[in-house]
Protein backbone atom coordinates (compact mmCIF):
# COMPACT_ATOMS: atom_id res chain seq x y z
CA UNK A 1 0.00 0.00 0.00
CA UNK A 2 1.34 3.64 -0.97
CA UNK A 3 -0.37 6.86 0.06
CA UNK A 4 -1.50 7.34 -3.27
CA UNK A 5 -3.85 4.27 -2.59
CA UNK A 6 -5.48 5.89 0.52
CA UNK A 7 -7.40 8.98 -1.38
CA UNK A 8 -5.90 11.68 0.49
CA UNK A 9 -6.12 15.08 -0.84
CA UNK A 10 -4.10 16.40 -3.51
CA UNK A 11 -2.32 19.03 -1.78
CA UNK A 12 -1.30 16.36 1.14
CA UNK A 13 -0.15 13.98 -1.47
CA UNK A 14 1.82 16.83 -2.76
CA UNK A 15 3.53 17.67 0.92
CA UNK A 16 4.24 14.06 1.19
CA UNK A 17 6.02 13.33 -1.46
CA UNK A 18 7.73 16.33 -1.12
CA UNK A 19 9.16 14.38 2.02
CA UNK A 20 9.51 11.51 0.45
CA UNK A 21 7.05 9.11 2.52
CA UNK A 22 5.79 7.03 -0.15
CA UNK A 23 4.27 4.15 2.21
CA UNK A 24 2.29 4.77 5.37
CA UNK A 25 3.47 2.96 7.99
CA UNK A 26 1.40 -0.03 9.51
CA UNK A 27 -0.58 2.67 12.33
CA UNK A 28 -0.88 4.89 9.30
CA UNK A 29 -2.23 2.18 7.15
CA UNK A 30 -4.89 1.13 9.96
CA UNK A 31 -5.94 4.70 11.06
CA UNK A 32 -6.22 6.35 7.99
CA UNK A 33 -8.97 4.67 6.32
CA UNK A 34 -11.40 4.68 8.95
CA UNK A 35 -10.84 8.30 10.44
CA UNK A 36 -11.27 9.44 6.53
CA UNK A 37 -14.63 7.76 7.22
CA UNK A 38 -15.09 9.93 10.51
CA UNK A 39 -15.22 7.43 12.68
CA UNK A 40 -13.85 7.71 16.30
CA UNK A 41 -10.48 5.86 17.14
CA UNK A 42 -8.64 4.12 20.32
CA UNK A 43 -4.99 3.93 19.07
CA UNK A 44 -2.46 2.09 21.18
CA UNK A 45 0.94 3.07 19.67
CA UNK A 46 4.44 4.86 20.58
CA UNK A 47 6.25 7.47 19.29
CA UNK A 48 8.29 6.92 16.10
CA UNK A 49 5.69 4.69 14.93
CA UNK A 50 4.44 7.39 12.57
CA UNK A 51 1.00 8.02 14.78
CA UNK A 52 1.39 11.87 14.45
CA UNK A 53 0.75 11.79 10.36
CA UNK A 54 -1.76 8.72 11.45
CA UNK A 55 -4.18 11.62 13.05
CA UNK A 56 -2.81 14.70 11.14
CA UNK A 57 -3.00 13.20 7.36
CA UNK A 58 -7.33 12.75 7.42
CA UNK A 59 -7.66 15.44 9.53
CA UNK A 60 -6.07 18.01 6.74
CA UNK A 61 -7.91 16.10 4.28
CA UNK A 62 -11.65 16.79 6.24
CA UNK A 63 -10.44 20.69 6.29
CA UNK A 64 -9.46 20.33 2.88
CA UNK A 65 -12.81 18.98 2.09
CA UNK A 66 -14.76 21.20 4.06
CA UNK A 67 -13.40 24.63 4.21
CA UNK A 68 -15.35 27.01 6.57
CA UNK A 69 -14.21 30.18 8.44
CA UNK A 70 -12.56 29.56 11.59
CA UNK A 71 -14.59 30.38 14.89
CA UNK A 72 -13.84 33.38 16.69
CA UNK A 73 -12.07 32.94 19.67
CA UNK A 74 -11.89 29.45 19.13
CA UNK A 75 -10.66 26.54 16.61
CA UNK A 76 -11.76 23.73 14.69
CA UNK A 77 -9.93 21.26 15.66
CA UNK A 78 -7.95 20.91 19.39
CA UNK A 79 -5.13 18.56 19.93
CA UNK A 80 -3.91 17.53 22.97
CA UNK A 81 -0.24 16.65 24.29
CA UNK A 82 1.12 16.48 27.66
CA UNK A 83 4.77 18.44 27.06
CA UNK A 84 5.46 21.68 25.43
CA UNK A 85 8.07 19.64 23.36
CA UNK A 86 5.59 17.63 21.91
CA UNK A 87 2.85 20.03 20.95
CA UNK A 88 5.39 21.96 19.00
CA UNK A 89 6.66 19.33 17.06
CA UNK A 90 3.27 18.38 16.53
CA UNK A 91 2.10 21.77 14.81
CA UNK A 92 5.54 21.41 12.60
CA UNK A 93 3.82 18.19 11.55
CA UNK A 94 0.78 20.11 10.90
CA UNK A 95 2.80 22.84 8.99
CA UNK A 96 4.43 20.34 6.95
CA UNK A 97 2.08 17.94 5.70
CA UNK A 98 -0.52 20.69 5.07
CA UNK A 99 1.72 23.35 3.79
CA UNK A 100 -0.13 23.46 0.79
CA UNK A 101 -3.42 24.32 2.27
CA UNK A 102 -4.12 27.54 3.59
CA UNK A 103 -4.54 26.49 7.23
CA UNK A 104 -3.94 28.10 10.92
CA UNK A 105 -1.90 25.93 13.21
CA UNK A 106 -0.97 27.50 16.68
CA UNK A 107 0.48 25.95 19.76
CA UNK A 108 -1.42 26.90 23.45
CA UNK A 109 1.20 25.88 26.03
CA UNK A 110 2.63 27.93 29.34
CA UNK A 111 6.07 29.04 29.51
CA UNK A 112 5.79 32.03 26.96
CA UNK A 113 3.91 35.02 27.53
CA UNK A 114 -0.29 34.15 27.45
CA UNK A 115 -1.00 37.58 26.15
CA UNK A 116 0.50 36.50 22.85
CA UNK A 117 -1.65 33.54 22.49
CA UNK A 118 -4.78 35.45 23.27
CA UNK A 119 -3.97 38.12 20.66
CA UNK A 120 -2.84 35.15 18.06
CA UNK A 121 -6.00 33.50 19.08
CA UNK A 122 -8.45 36.04 18.88
CA UNK A 123 -9.62 35.49 15.57
CA UNK A 124 -9.81 32.05 15.96
CA UNK A 125 -7.28 29.01 14.48
CA UNK A 126 -7.47 25.76 11.86
CA UNK A 127 -5.57 23.91 14.42
CA UNK A 128 -4.93 24.08 17.63
CA UNK A 129 -2.10 22.09 19.52
CA UNK A 130 -2.20 22.84 23.36
CA UNK A 131 -1.45 21.66 26.88
CA UNK A 132 -4.01 20.97 29.21
CA UNK A 133 -2.83 23.72 31.79
CA UNK A 134 -2.79 26.74 29.36
CA UNK A 135 -5.59 26.01 27.61
CA UNK A 136 -7.82 25.70 30.71
CA UNK A 137 -6.11 29.19 31.40
CA UNK A 138 -7.24 30.78 28.50
CA UNK A 139 -10.87 29.46 28.50
CA UNK A 140 -11.34 30.52 32.12
CA UNK A 141 -9.96 34.18 31.17
CA UNK A 142 -12.70 33.89 28.33
CA UNK A 143 -9.91 34.72 25.80
CA UNK A 144 -10.59 30.95 24.22
CA UNK A 145 -13.66 28.71 23.82
CA UNK A 146 -13.44 24.55 22.29
CA UNK A 147 -17.08 24.44 21.89
CA UNK A 148 -16.52 24.53 18.24
CA UNK A 149 -14.33 21.98 17.87
CA UNK A 150 -15.06 19.20 14.92
CA UNK A 151 -11.85 17.11 15.53
CA UNK A 152 -10.33 16.31 18.87
CA UNK A 153 -6.93 14.15 19.46
CA UNK A 154 -6.10 13.45 22.98
CA UNK A 155 -2.10 12.24 22.41
CA UNK A 156 0.06 10.11 24.60
CA UNK A 157 -3.01 9.45 27.24
CA UNK A 158 -0.73 7.36 29.59
CA UNK A 159 1.95 10.14 29.65
CA UNK A 160 -0.85 12.93 30.69
CA UNK A 161 -2.20 10.60 33.87
CA UNK A 162 1.36 10.02 34.90
CA UNK A 163 1.94 14.23 35.00
CA UNK A 164 -1.28 14.26 36.85
CA UNK A 165 -3.76 15.70 33.94
CA UNK A 166 -6.91 13.95 34.88
CA UNK A 167 -8.71 16.60 36.45
CA UNK A 168 -7.93 19.48 33.70
CA UNK A 169 -8.77 16.63 31.16
CA UNK A 170 -12.11 15.91 32.85
CA UNK A 171 -12.58 19.48 32.83
CA UNK A 172 -11.96 19.80 28.83
CA UNK A 173 -14.07 16.64 28.27
CA UNK A 174 -17.14 18.85 29.20
CA UNK A 175 -16.28 21.70 27.34
CA UNK A 176 -16.01 20.19 23.99
CA UNK A 177 -19.40 19.89 21.90
CA UNK A 178 -21.10 16.93 21.60
CA UNK A 179 -20.73 16.05 17.94
CA UNK A 180 -16.86 15.76 17.54
CA UNK A 181 -14.97 12.86 16.40
CA UNK A 182 -12.18 11.79 18.56
CA UNK A 183 -8.89 10.16 18.45
CA UNK A 184 -7.33 8.55 21.86
CA UNK A 185 -3.47 7.88 21.53
CA UNK A 186 -2.09 5.66 24.11
CA UNK A 187 1.37 3.89 24.43
CA UNK A 188 -0.05 1.64 26.99
CA UNK A 189 -3.83 1.16 27.77
CA UNK A 190 -4.29 -0.14 31.50
CA UNK A 191 -7.52 0.07 33.14
CA UNK A 192 -7.16 3.69 34.32
CA UNK A 193 -6.49 4.74 30.37
CA UNK A 194 -9.68 2.86 29.68
CA UNK A 195 -11.76 4.38 31.40
CA UNK A 196 -10.61 8.00 30.39
CA UNK A 197 -10.91 7.09 26.85
CA UNK A 198 -14.55 6.07 27.56
CA UNK A 199 -15.39 9.74 28.10
CA UNK A 200 -14.04 10.86 25.19
CA UNK A 201 -14.85 7.97 22.74
CA UNK A 202 -17.86 7.52 20.36
CA UNK A 203 -18.30 3.47 19.25
CA UNK A 204 -14.23 4.00 18.34
CA UNK A 205 -12.54 1.74 16.12
CA UNK A 206 -9.28 0.10 17.82
CA UNK A 207 -6.08 0.10 16.45
CA UNK A 208 -2.86 -0.99 17.57
CA UNK A 209 0.49 -1.27 16.48
CA UNK A 210 2.80 -2.11 19.30
CA UNK A 211 1.64 -4.51 21.67
CA UNK A 212 2.23 -3.27 25.72
CA UNK A 213 5.53 -2.89 26.96
CA UNK A 214 6.74 -4.14 23.91
CA UNK A 215 10.67 -2.89 23.42
CA UNK A 216 11.02 -1.17 20.00
CA UNK A 217 12.76 -4.22 18.02
CA UNK A 218 15.93 -2.23 15.93
CA UNK A 219 17.58 -1.36 19.10
CA UNK A 220 20.47 -3.22 20.97
CA UNK A 221 19.99 -2.97 24.05
CA UNK A 222 22.78 -3.21 26.43
CA UNK A 223 23.65 -2.60 30.29
CA UNK A 224 26.82 -2.50 32.73
CA UNK A 225 27.25 -2.84 35.83
CA UNK A 226 28.92 -0.29 37.47
CA UNK A 227 29.11 1.77 40.75
CA UNK A 228 26.69 5.03 41.00
CA UNK A 229 29.74 7.35 42.20
CA UNK A 230 31.90 5.56 38.76
CA UNK A 231 29.21 6.45 36.12
CA UNK A 232 30.64 9.59 35.22
CA UNK A 233 34.21 7.70 33.88
CA UNK A 234 32.09 4.99 32.50
CA UNK A 235 30.19 7.54 30.29
CA UNK A 236 33.43 9.55 29.11
CA UNK A 237 34.59 6.51 27.83
CA UNK A 238 31.43 5.60 26.17
CA UNK A 239 31.40 8.80 24.80
CA UNK A 240 35.15 8.15 23.24
CA UNK A 241 34.28 4.30 22.08
CA UNK A 242 30.87 4.46 20.27
CA UNK A 243 30.54 6.28 16.92
CA UNK A 244 28.01 8.29 18.11
CA UNK A 245 25.83 10.61 15.49
CA UNK A 246 23.70 12.00 18.08
CA UNK A 247 22.86 10.88 22.06
CA UNK A 248 20.43 10.97 24.58
CA UNK A 249 21.58 10.80 28.16
CA UNK A 250 18.82 10.20 30.40
CA UNK A 251 18.71 10.75 34.41
CA UNK A 252 15.90 10.04 36.83
CA UNK A 253 16.76 13.56 38.47
CA UNK A 254 16.80 17.50 37.09
CA UNK A 255 19.46 17.71 39.24
CA UNK A 256 21.19 14.67 38.00
CA UNK A 257 20.90 16.51 34.26
CA UNK A 258 23.00 19.55 35.41
CA UNK A 259 25.51 17.09 37.21
CA UNK A 260 26.26 15.18 34.41
CA UNK A 261 26.43 18.73 32.19
CA UNK A 262 28.86 20.42 34.29
CA UNK A 263 30.57 16.66 34.10
CA UNK A 264 30.99 16.83 30.21
CA UNK A 265 31.64 20.51 30.00
CA UNK A 266 34.60 19.80 33.10
CA UNK A 267 35.38 17.41 30.07
CA UNK A 268 35.12 19.62 27.15
CA UNK A 269 32.65 17.60 25.70
CA UNK A 270 29.76 20.09 24.68
CA UNK A 271 26.12 18.93 26.07
CA UNK A 272 22.96 21.00 26.67
CA UNK A 273 20.39 19.40 29.56
CA UNK A 274 16.66 20.07 29.21
CA UNK A 275 14.37 19.35 32.32
CA UNK A 276 11.29 20.72 33.69
CA UNK A 277 13.31 23.82 35.97
CA UNK A 278 14.90 25.10 32.43
CA UNK A 279 12.85 27.92 31.22
CA UNK A 280 10.95 27.54 27.90
CA UNK A 281 13.44 29.32 26.38
CA UNK A 282 16.72 27.12 27.33
CA UNK A 283 14.31 23.81 26.28
CA UNK A 284 13.53 25.24 22.68
CA UNK A 285 17.07 26.63 22.21
CA UNK A 286 18.75 22.83 23.54
CA UNK A 287 16.19 21.14 21.77
CA UNK A 288 17.36 23.06 18.35
CA UNK A 289 20.75 22.46 19.02
CA UNK A 290 20.63 19.24 19.31
CA UNK A 291 18.22 18.58 15.98
CA UNK A 292 20.14 21.04 13.85
CA UNK A 293 23.63 18.66 15.04
CA UNK A 294 24.87 21.53 16.84
CA UNK A 295 25.46 19.59 19.56
CA UNK A 296 25.75 15.59 19.59
CA UNK A 297 24.85 15.44 23.41
CA UNK A 298 21.29 16.16 24.94
CA UNK A 299 21.02 15.09 28.81
CA UNK A 300 17.49 14.65 29.72
CA UNK A 301 14.58 14.22 32.45
CA UNK A 302 12.21 11.68 31.29
CA UNK A 303 9.25 13.87 31.35
CA UNK A 304 10.89 16.70 29.35
CA UNK A 305 12.06 13.81 26.66
CA UNK A 306 8.76 12.27 25.92
CA UNK A 307 7.86 12.78 22.17
CA UNK A 308 10.80 13.69 21.58
CA UNK A 309 11.42 13.14 17.95
CA UNK A 310 14.90 14.14 16.52
CA UNK A 311 16.25 11.82 13.84
CA UNK A 312 19.67 10.48 14.00
CA UNK A 313 19.74 9.44 17.22
CA UNK A 314 22.66 6.72 17.24
CA UNK A 315 22.77 6.19 21.09
CA UNK A 316 20.38 6.25 23.87
CA UNK A 317 21.96 5.87 27.31
CA UNK A 318 20.43 5.34 30.33
CA UNK A 319 23.29 7.11 33.37
CA UNK A 320 20.08 6.16 35.34
CA UNK A 321 18.07 3.89 35.00
CA UNK A 322 13.91 4.49 35.10
CA UNK A 323 12.28 2.81 38.45
CA UNK A 324 9.23 2.52 35.53
CA UNK A 325 9.83 0.04 32.90
CA UNK A 326 7.06 1.69 30.60
CA UNK A 327 9.88 4.64 30.86
CA UNK A 328 12.74 2.70 29.36
CA UNK A 329 10.76 1.79 26.79
CA UNK A 330 9.85 5.59 25.94
CA UNK A 331 13.53 6.22 26.44
CA UNK A 332 15.46 3.51 24.23
CA UNK A 333 12.20 4.64 21.42
CA UNK A 334 14.13 7.39 20.85
CA UNK A 335 16.45 6.23 18.90
CA UNK A 336 15.74 3.61 15.50
CA UNK A 337 13.30 5.87 14.89
CA UNK A 338 12.09 5.78 11.39
CA UNK A 339 13.70 2.58 10.25
CA UNK A 340 17.10 3.56 12.05
CA UNK A 341 18.66 1.17 14.19
CA UNK A 342 19.71 2.47 17.37
CA UNK A 343 21.96 1.13 20.99
CA UNK A 344 21.44 1.89 24.13
CA UNK A 345 23.26 1.61 26.76
CA UNK A 346 21.69 1.49 30.59
CA UNK A 347 24.44 2.07 33.70
CA UNK A 348 23.21 0.03 36.09
CA UNK A 349 24.54 0.51 39.81
CA UNK A 350 23.99 -1.66 42.71
CA UNK A 351 20.99 -0.60 43.94
CA UNK A 352 19.22 0.22 40.20
CA UNK A 353 19.59 -4.00 39.74
CA UNK A 354 15.85 -4.31 40.67
CA UNK A 355 14.98 -1.87 38.09
CA UNK A 356 16.68 -3.82 35.23
CA UNK A 357 15.10 -6.97 36.98
CA UNK A 358 11.65 -5.63 36.18
CA UNK A 359 12.45 -3.88 32.84
CA UNK A 360 13.58 -7.40 31.27
CA UNK A 361 10.14 -8.86 32.99
CA UNK A 362 7.94 -6.04 31.21
CA UNK A 363 9.61 -6.00 27.95
CA UNK A 364 10.29 -10.11 27.80
CA UNK A 365 13.88 -8.98 26.48
CA UNK A 366 17.47 -9.68 28.04
CA UNK A 367 19.47 -6.99 28.18
CA UNK A 368 23.13 -7.98 26.73
CA UNK A 369 25.87 -7.34 29.64
CA UNK A 370 29.08 -5.88 28.94
CA UNK A 371 31.55 -5.58 31.31
CA UNK A 372 33.95 -2.57 32.21
CA UNK A 373 36.32 -1.78 29.86
CA UNK A 374 39.92 -3.02 30.87
CA UNK A 375 41.68 0.36 31.60
CA UNK A 376 38.39 1.59 33.73
CA UNK A 377 39.88 2.19 37.06
CA UNK A 378 42.45 4.38 35.38
CA UNK A 379 39.78 5.98 33.98
CA UNK A 380 37.87 6.65 37.12
CA UNK A 381 41.34 8.03 38.35
CA UNK A 382 42.43 10.23 35.54
CA UNK A 383 38.72 11.85 35.58
CA UNK A 384 38.19 15.39 34.80
CA UNK A 385 36.50 17.68 37.39
CA UNK A 386 33.05 18.72 36.88
CA UNK A 387 32.90 22.32 35.56
CA UNK A 388 32.03 24.51 38.61
CA UNK A 389 27.97 24.91 39.22
CA UNK A 390 26.91 28.42 38.12
CA UNK A 391 23.19 29.70 37.48
CA UNK A 392 21.24 28.45 35.22
CA UNK A 393 23.67 25.43 33.84
CA UNK A 394 24.44 26.04 30.02
CA UNK A 395 24.88 29.17 28.64
CA UNK A 396 22.42 30.44 24.94
CA UNK A 397 24.93 32.85 22.86
CA UNK A 398 22.39 35.23 24.26
CA UNK A 399 23.42 34.38 27.79
CA UNK A 400 27.34 34.40 26.30
CA UNK A 401 26.63 37.52 25.49
CA UNK A 402 25.25 39.19 28.45
CA UNK A 403 28.07 37.33 30.67
CA UNK A 404 30.74 38.50 28.71
CA UNK A 405 29.42 42.31 28.79
CA UNK A 406 28.78 42.02 32.33
CA UNK A 407 32.75 41.00 32.88
CA UNK A 408 33.87 44.33 30.34
CA UNK A 409 31.73 46.54 32.81
CA UNK A 410 33.60 44.73 35.30
CA UNK A 411 36.92 45.34 33.76
CA UNK A 412 36.20 49.17 33.38
CA UNK A 413 35.30 49.35 36.74
CA UNK A 414 38.53 47.67 37.91
CA UNK A 415 40.64 50.49 35.61
CA UNK A 416 38.71 53.41 36.87
CA UNK A 417 39.18 52.24 40.63
CA UNK A 418 42.83 51.92 39.19
CA UNK A 419 42.93 55.49 38.70
CA UNK A 420 41.83 57.02 42.21
CA UNK A 421 44.67 57.71 44.03
CA UNK A 422 44.74 55.34 47.18
CA UNK A 423 43.24 52.42 45.80
CA UNK A 424 46.51 52.79 42.97
CA UNK A 425 48.62 50.52 44.86
CA UNK A 426 46.71 47.60 45.26
CA UNK A 427 44.85 47.75 42.02
CA UNK A 428 47.82 47.70 39.81
CA UNK A 429 48.96 44.47 41.95
CA UNK A 430 45.89 42.29 42.37
CA UNK A 431 43.87 43.68 40.54
CA UNK A 432 46.03 43.69 37.20
CA UNK A 433 46.75 40.05 38.01
CA UNK A 434 43.25 38.96 37.33
CA UNK A 435 42.70 41.01 34.97
CA UNK A 436 45.54 39.15 32.79
CA UNK A 437 44.17 35.63 34.16
CA UNK A 438 41.14 36.58 33.13
CA UNK A 439 42.04 37.31 29.70
CA UNK A 440 44.17 34.20 29.34
CA UNK A 441 41.74 31.71 30.58
CA UNK A 442 38.88 33.45 28.28
CA UNK A 443 39.83 35.28 25.58
CA UNK A 444 38.31 38.46 27.07
CA UNK A 445 35.33 37.19 27.09
CA UNK A 446 33.37 34.17 28.04
CA UNK A 447 33.62 33.22 32.23
CA UNK A 448 36.75 32.70 34.21
CA UNK A 449 36.72 28.81 34.09
CA UNK A 450 37.86 26.86 31.81
CA UNK A 451 34.67 24.78 31.03
CA UNK A 452 32.78 27.82 30.44
CA UNK A 453 35.60 28.52 27.85
CA UNK A 454 35.93 25.37 26.13
CA UNK A 455 33.53 23.92 23.82
CA UNK A 456 34.71 21.52 21.61
CA UNK A 457 31.20 20.42 20.04
CA UNK A 458 32.63 16.93 19.45
CA UNK A 459 32.02 13.62 22.05
CA UNK A 460 35.11 11.87 19.99
P1 LIG B 1 5.83 9.89 15.17
O1 LIG B 1 5.57 8.52 15.70
O2 LIG B 1 4.58 10.52 14.68
O3 LIG B 1 6.56 10.72 16.16
O4 LIG B 1 6.74 9.75 13.86
C1 LIG B 1 8.04 9.22 13.88
C2 LIG B 1 8.90 9.67 12.71
O5 LIG B 1 8.58 8.98 11.51
C3 LIG B 1 8.77 11.14 12.37
O6 LIG B 1 10.06 11.66 12.16
C4 LIG B 1 7.97 11.18 11.09
O7 LIG B 1 8.28 12.31 10.34
C5 LIG B 1 8.40 9.89 10.42
N1 LIG B 1 7.35 9.31 9.56
C6 LIG B 1 6.03 9.26 9.83
N2 LIG B 1 5.38 8.61 8.85
C7 LIG B 1 6.28 8.24 7.93
C8 LIG B 1 6.23 7.51 6.68
N3 LIG B 1 5.09 7.03 6.22
N4 LIG B 1 7.37 7.32 6.02
C9 LIG B 1 8.54 7.78 6.52
N5 LIG B 1 8.69 8.45 7.69
C10 LIG B 1 7.57 8.68 8.40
Amino acid sequence: MEFNDLGLAEPILKALSAKKYVTPTPIQQKAIPVLLEGRDLCGIAQTGTGKTAAFALPSLDYFARNPKPTPIKGCRMLVLSPTRELAAQIAQSFRDYGRFLKLSVETVFGGVPINKQIRVLSAGVDIVVATPGRLLDLIDQRAFTIKDTEIFVLDEADQMMDMGFIHPLKRIAKLLPRDRQNLFFSATMPKEIEALAGQFLNDPVKVSVAPQSTTAERVRQQATFVNQAEKQALLHIVLKNEDIDRALIFTRTKHGADRVVRFLEGAGIDAFAIHGNKSQGQRTTALQAFRQGKVKLLVATDIAARGIDVSGVSHVINFEIPNIAEQYVHRIGRTARAGAEGIAISFVADDERPYLKSIEKATRVKLEIVPLPENFMEAVRNLPKPAPQRKGAEQTPAQKAKRADGQRRYQDQQKSQRGTPDKAHRADGEGAKKNFRRRRGGGGAVGTHKGAVQRTGAPR
